[in-house]
């Protein structure tokens, strides 16, 4: 139809839509495998819901044997923000999220449907827009911002449906003579689409979270190609979608909406549409009520604070498998020591509404994540974060490292693993007594003691232990009767009902004496057991923990 027109337009597009759609065809995998994509747009740094997008994409993919590709969406170029592709790559790789597909820097890729990154794709788009010019399915458009603004208000004015369509769609039946004349004036236009649709009927789908859903078919002439030549976002997705060969396209909810536009676009286009999944916003609870996790107000919004405050990165993941899944609780219950890319992810079992993301919860599933690691791990994993967060702690951590995994070995491998910490930065202060360089700085203000002990009664119990006490006991349970010995010696009760019936003839209960010991050691009255401590750190440093605590 508008051939002239198209020639005028496109006049650089060499190939046909047939060769592009030969050159990426249909991807030879096993039958039932899912091709999906994480397909950011580099407007800034990584936010925790891209995190969990990419996520389901790649269980999704990986469970089924497919594919899982990275697609850089950079259409709106003035919102582009250096260092954001860089930053989505390293961020997915941290996660454990590598892709099969997709790009490796500005320019670099791997895989066959590439370039993964729309702005280097503006041949392909042009070669399929010039061929719906040519169909009579699109048209170019002249009209000025200042006239969209005005016929959007003429229509809210007058209640009616707003938009560029229909018979307020003041180019769609443009002659090619006019289009022609008005480009050789140097006037500038994007490329609409001329829609077919009529919103008086209605379009069913099926959305592999939402369930079936159905809305009036679109009838906007949206735009296909903006005035800087890059298509939006709707075209894109179309072209891209279908050449890269996506099975599934799991994306926001935010586009739902847009789901008319993009099922009238690959049936224009003459392609298959995929499967779609519309995943739920993240949502943090604020008081009452639910709003979205905003990057401006929490900071746990940006992937950079679970790096920052030293979540394990796989803590996170398990976090939001929780969130993807309820029923991912149940299963790790169940199989506590298992890998989690064992779980099977399932969209239909998500939930339809709100995802909550909940710091707390986040903080128990990492306790747990970090109680069921090695020791080695954890050491592992310890000394990577302060490397880069704690240089002190990374020092004295890496000095004395038989030590640490000592430390973080402690009742790991009884029934009920400790759940001391949710994240790195809650180390130090957790273990910071068990070195003598953080341990000899603590000030007398900083001693803990039992409750009805004072660090006078503290010191007569020291006095004695000191001498008495058996360093080589056999076990714990020795040890305890050791010290209960002394302290029965020393006129402490061991047994609670005879202490309440005549507290006057007693100095105070054993578990006073085991205080005041635990008090010397460690400045505090909470901590693992005594007789472990007492071996991490070893005889010589115990002898002069009591030294020093009787010089106070
Ligand atoms: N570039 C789009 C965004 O960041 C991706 C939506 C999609 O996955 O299709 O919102």
């Amino acid at each position: 139809m508008f051939e002239k027109l198209a020639e005028m337009i496109f006049k650089d597009v060499e190939h046909t839509t047939e060769y592009y759609i030969q050159k990426y065809p249909k991807r030879n995998l096993k039958e039932g495998a899912r091709v999906t994509r994480y397909a950011p747009s580099p407007t800034g740094f990584q936010h925790i819901g891209g995190v969990f997008a990419a996520l389901i994409d790649e269980r999704i993919a990986s469970q089924s044997e497919g594919i899982f590709y990275l697609r850089i969406e950079d259409t709106d170029q003035k919102r582009e923000v250096q260092g954001a592709i860089e930053d989505t790559i390293a961020t997915m790789h941290n996660f454990g999220l590598d892709f099969n597909e997709g790009m490796t820097g500005q320019d670099t890729f791997i895989g066959d449907y590439g370039p993964y990154r729309q702005s280097q794709r503006a041949d392909i788009y042009n070669t399929f827009a010039k061929d719906l010019l040519l169909k009579g399915l699109a048209y170019p458009c002249f009209c000025t911002p200042e006239e969209l603004t005005e016929l959007r208000e003429m229509q809210v004015a007058n209640k009616i449906t707003p938009g560029y369509y229909g018979e307020y769609a003041k180019f769609r039946n443009i002659t090619e003579e006019e289009a022609i004349k008005k480009i050789e004036n140097g006037e500038k236009y994007i490329l609409r689409l001329k829609s077919p649709g009529n919103p008086e009927k209605r379009v069913e789908f099926h959305d592999l979270i939402k369930g079936d859903i159905s809305f009036p078919e679109n009838n906007q002439d949206i735009v296909l190609i903006k005035g800087d030549g890059l298509p939006t976002y709707h075209f894109a997705h179309a072209i891209d979608d279908f050449l890269m060969r996506t099975t599934d396209v799991i994306r926001g909810e935010e586009w739902l909406a847009s789901l008319p536009i993009h099922v009238q676009l690959f049936e224009v286009l003459g392609f298959e549409a995929p499967k779609y999944a519309h995943i739920p916003t993240i949502m943090k609870q604020d008081g009452g009520s639910k709003r979205k996790l905003s990057k401006r107000k929490d900071a746990e919004a940006a992937v950079s604070y679970y790096k920052e405050v030293g979540y394990p990165t796989v803590t996170v993941i398990e976090y939001l498998l929780n969130i993807v899944n309820s029923t991912f609780e149940v299963w790790r219950a169940e199989n506590p020591k298992v890998d989690y890319h064992e779980f099977e992810v399932l969209l239909e079992k998500m939930s339809k509404s709100g995802a909550l993301f909940d710091l707390v919860k986040l903080n128990d599933v990492s306790k747990d994540c970090i109680a069921a690691m090695k020791a080695e791990d954890v050491y592992a994993n310890y000394i990577t974060w302060a490397k880069e967060f704690d240089e002190e702690m990374y020092k004295l951590v890496t000095e004395n490292e038989a030590m640490t995994k000592a430390i973080f070995n402690i009742d790991k491998e009884g029934p009920k693993p400790r759940k001391d910490f949710a994240k790195w930065d809650e180390v130090k202060d957790k273990v910071s007594y068990f070195f003598d360089e953080l341990f000899v700085k603590e000030t007398v203000e900083q001693i803990e003691l039992p409750k009805g002990v004072t660090l006078e009664s503290a010191k007569d119990v020291i006095e004695v232990y000191k001498n008495e006490f058996n360093f080589n006991a056999e076990s714990q349970e020795a040890w305890f009767e050791d010290l209960k010995e002394i302290g029965l010696r020393l006129g402490y009760c061991a047994n609670r009902k005879d202490f309440k019936a005549n507290p006057e003839q007693y100095k105070g209960m054993i578990s006073d004496v085991a205080g005041a010991v635990r008090s010397a050691l460690t400045h505090r009255t909470n901590s693992p057991d005594i007789y472990t401590i007492m071996h991490i750190i070893g005889e010589d440093k115990v002898r002069s923990r009591f030294e020093k605590f009787l010089s106070l």
